[in-house]
C-alpha cells in the first residue's frame, strides 16, 4: 500500500521483494493513481491493483475481501501511507488544527492497526506487517509537526499489535527511514534543508535510497527476521544514533 509514483518507499520495497521472488498486489489511494501504478505494477508481473482510500470506513476490510478472490492466503503486507495538510507542516505545532489532527491521524497512524484486523483472515499461516516511519516520530525535527504525533502512535501502535498478533505468528514491524525525495517527503517545508543535514551528518554520509530501504524492509516481511517483532529498525545512513555531528565541531 502506498506506491504513488516510482519515487515511493512502497514502490522501492516492491521492486526488492519482486527481485527476490514475492508475488505482488498493490493499493491504490485514487483513480489517477491507478493509472500511474498500472505500468510500473506491470514490471513486477501483476495486475492486481485493488482501491482503498483507508480515509474512508471500511476500505481495508473491503480492500482484503478483494485480495482473498485472487489469493487465500498472504505473507506480507507493507503498509507506507500517510497524509497531512501541508499548510500545517510549518511553522508551530501549536497551529494543528483539530480537523487536519484528526485526519493525520487517521490516515497515518489508525490506518495501520485498521489493515492489521483486516488483513487476520488472510493471513492464517502467520505473516508479517510492516510500516513506516520516520525520526519525527521519536525526536523532534522541523515543521513535522502533526506528522511526527501521528509517527509516535504509528510507532506506539506497532508493539501494541506485535503483543495481539504474535499468538497467530503474525509479526509487526516498523522501518524509520532517512529522508527521501517523494511527494509525501516534499509537503514539509524545509524538506530540502532536511535532506540535505542528515546527508552531512549522517555517519554514511548519504540518506538511504528508496531500494536500500526496499532491501531492509525485505528482511523484515521475510522468514530473514523471524524472531523480530515490535522493532523499529533504522534505514537513515546511521543518523539516529548523531548527538553531536562532526561537521558541527
Ligand atoms: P509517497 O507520496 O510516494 O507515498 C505516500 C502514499 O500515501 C501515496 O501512495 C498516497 O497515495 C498514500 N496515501 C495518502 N493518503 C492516503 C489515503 N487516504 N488512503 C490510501 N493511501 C493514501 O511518499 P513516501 O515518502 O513514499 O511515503 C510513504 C511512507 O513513508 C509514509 O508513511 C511516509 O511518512 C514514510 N516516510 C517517508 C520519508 C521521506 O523522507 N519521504 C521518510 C520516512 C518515512
Amino acid at each position: 500500500m502506498g506506491v504513488a509514483n516510482e519515487n515511493s518507499a512502497a514502490w522501492g520495497i516492491a521492486k526488492q521483494a519482486h527481485n527476490l521472488g514475492a508475488k505482488l498486489a498493490f493499493t491504490y489511494q485514487i483513480p489517477a493513481f491507478e493509472k500511474r501504478l498500472i505500468p510500473l505494477a506491470k514490471t513486477v508481473e501483476t495486475d492486481i491493483l485493488i482501491p482503498c482510500d483507508v480515509s474512508q470506513k471500511t476500505s481495508t476490510r473491503t480492500a482484503m475481501e478483494k485480495l482473498s478472490k485472487h489469493w487465500t492466503e498472504i505473507d506480507f503486507v507493507v503498509h507506507a501511507v500517510g497524509f497531512s495538510d501541508k499548510n500545517e507542516l510549518r511553522g508551530a505545532y501549536y497551529n494543528t488544527s483539530r480537523e487536519n489532527f484528526k485526519k493525520t491521524m487517521l490516515i497515518s497512524a489508525f490506518s495501520f492497526t485498521e489493515l492489521a484486523k483486516s488483513s487476520l483472515p488472510i493471513m492464517s499461516n502467520g505473516g508479517s506487517l510492516l510500516t513506516l516511519s520516520y525520526l519525527g516520530g521519536v525526536r523532534t525535527t522541523p515543521n513535522y509537526n502533526v506528522m511526527g504525533v501521528a509517527k509516535a502512535a504509528l510507532e506506539a501502535s506497532i508493539r501494541y499489535l506485535a503483543v495481539d498478533l504474535g499468538k497467530h505468528n503474525i509479526r509487526v514491524n516498523g522501518l524509520s527511514a532517512g529522508p527521501m525525495k517523494t511527494l509525501a517527503g516534499a509537503a514539509i517545508s524545509g524538506a530540502r534543508g532536511i535532506f540535505r543535514h542528515s546527508e552531512n551528518n549522517a555517519p554514511l554520509g548519504r540518506n538511504p535510497d528508496i531500494y536500500e530501504v526496499g532491501k531492509a524492509g525485505c528482511y523484515l516481511i521475510s522468514d530473514l527476521s523471524s524472531g523480530v517483532t515490535g522493532e523499529i529498525h533504522y534505514v537513515d545512513g546511521g543518523f539516529n544514533n548523531v548527538g553531536v555531528a562532526a561537521s558541527n565541531v
